[in-house]
C-alpha cells in the first residue's frame, strides 16, 4: 500500500535508510508486510510480513552500506495471504529485476497462465509476479531494461503504481495508473513515493506522476514521458509540509 524509490547521489543517504524511513512515513497507509531490494552493486532483496521492525531485522544493514539506489514496498495483500513470499518485491527467475506494485492487475490471471506455459516458475500467489516475469522475457529476447520495462506495463489491466530496479544498475523506473505517485527533486538525489510524507525531510519540490506517465529517475532527477515515449512536462511544485 506504499512505495518508496531512491535514485541518490554518490555522497547522498545510504538507500535502505531513506527507503525504511520512508516506509515508516507510510504506514499510516496500513500495511501486513514490508520488503526492499537495492540493485547495486548486485541485487539484494529483502522481505518479511508483519510490522517493519521485521523487515529491518531481516536487512542486514551492514552488508549495504554506501548503496545509494533502491526500492521499498509495504504490502495491503488484495492477492494472496500476507507472507515473507508474498510480500514485494517480487523478481524473475534470475533476480535481473525487481519489482513493487501497489493496487490490482485486473488480468493477472491470462498473463499467468501464458507465463507458465512458456516454462516460467512463480514463487509467489501475487498478481503482481506477472510483472518481473513480463519484464524477465522481455530482457531473454534483447530489450533493453527501458523497454522491457515498458513492454511489460503495456500488457497489465487495471490500476498500478510500480517501480522497477535492475542488477546492477543506479537508475529506477516507474509507472503509474489509477494509483498515485509522486516524484521528489532532492540535493542528495531523486526520490519516489506513494505520498510525500516519505521523502519530505529530504526535499519539498516535487512532481505529481499522472496516469499513463513513466518515470525514469537518476541521481540528476527525473524523467517523465509518456507511452509513446515522449517527454511530458509535469510542473514541479514546492510543497508547504510541516514534518
Ligand atoms: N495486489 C498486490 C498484492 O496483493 C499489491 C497490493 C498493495 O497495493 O499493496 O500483492
Amino acid at each position: 500500500c506504499g512505495i518508496v524509490g531512491y535514485a541518490g547521489t554518490a555522497d547522498g543517504a545510504d538507500a535502505v535508510d531513506v527507503i525504511l524511513d520512508g516506509l515508516s512515513r507510510l504506514e499510516y497507509r496500513g500495511y501486513d508486510s514490508a520488503g526492499l531490494a537495492v540493485p547495486t552493486p548486485s541485487m539484494r532483496i529483502h522481505k518479511a510480513e508483519g510490522e517493519l521492525s521485521a523487515l529491518e531485522d531481516a536487512v542486514p544493514r551492514a552488508d549495504l552500506e554506501g548503496t545509494v539506489t533502491g526500492i521499498g514496498h509495504t504490502r495491503w495483500s488484495t492477492h494472496g495471504p500476507p507472507s515473507d513470499v508474498n510480500a514485494h518485491p517480487h523478481s524473475d527467475e534470475g533476480n535481473r529485476v525487481a519489482v513493487v506494485h501497489n493496487g490490482i492487475i485486473e488480468n493477472y490471471q491470462q498473463l499467468r497462465d501464458d507465463l507458465v506455459d512458456a516454462g516460467v516458475t512463480f514463487r509467489s500467489e501475487t498478481d503482481t509476479e506477472v510483472v518481473p516475469h513480463l519484464i524477465g522475457r522481455a530482457l531473454d529476447r534483447g530489450a533493453e531494461p527501458e523497454e522491457a520495462f515498458r513492454l511489460a506495463i503495456d500488457q497489465l489491466e487495471g490500476s498500478y503504481a510500480i517501480a522497477a530496479v535492475f542488477d546492477g544498475s543506479e537508475t529506477v523506473y516507474a509507472a503509474r495508473q489509477d494509483s498515485p505517485l509522486v516524484v521528489g527533486l532532492g540535493e542528495t538525489g531523486t526520490f519516489l513515493a506513494s505520498d510525500v510524507p516519505a521523502f519530505v525531510e529530504h526535499t519539498d519540490r516535487v512532481q505529481y506522476v499522472e496516469d499513463g506517465d513513466f518515470v525514469r529517475l537518476t541521481a540528476d532527477g527525473a524523467v517523465i514521458t509518456d507511452a509513446a515515449g515522449r517527454p511530458v512536462d509535469r510542473a514541479t511544485e514546492t510543497v508547504a509540509w510541516d514534518p
